[in-house]
């Protein structure tokens, strides 16, 4: 797995932790320890979706970041659910894991081949 592949799922895993956390309490007792720690089933269900989109990706590591493009592949829940969780989230990144969001800031700059977004 590349780098940028890795950034771009813990990028989402981040962002759907930081989500649950917020409007679901997480996994409940279990406390929030990084690696999608405190999700709650549903969400964990999101998450592996997700993961499971950008494994599938036909544009690999050359692919922008998945707000520019993997959020095409997504069926309508899914794709409904994951913007959800962006609107949330995305803009607590910056302080919560500024420097991944530099990073996946940066990889946005990448063209998708063949976008025309
Ligand atoms: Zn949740």
């Amino acid at each position: 797995m590349s780098g940028r592949i890795r950034r771009e799922k813990d990028c989402v895993a981040r962002m759907i932790e930081i989500y649950c956390r917020d409007m679901h309490g997480g996994a409940g007792r279990s406390r929030p320890t990084g690696k999608e720690g405190g999700l709650c089933p549903e969400c964990r269900r999101l998450l592996d979706y997700a993961n499971a989109r950008i494994d599938r990706c036909v544009f690999g590591a050359k692919k922008s970041t998945c707000a520019k493009c993997a959020i095409h592949c997504y069926n309508k829940e899914m794709r409904a659910r994951i913007k959800e969780v962006m609107r949330h989230s995305g803009p607590k990144m910056t302080y919560r894991h500024p420097w991944l969001s530099l990073m996946h800031f940066l990889d946005g700059f990448k063209k998708t081949p063949d976008s025309r977004v």
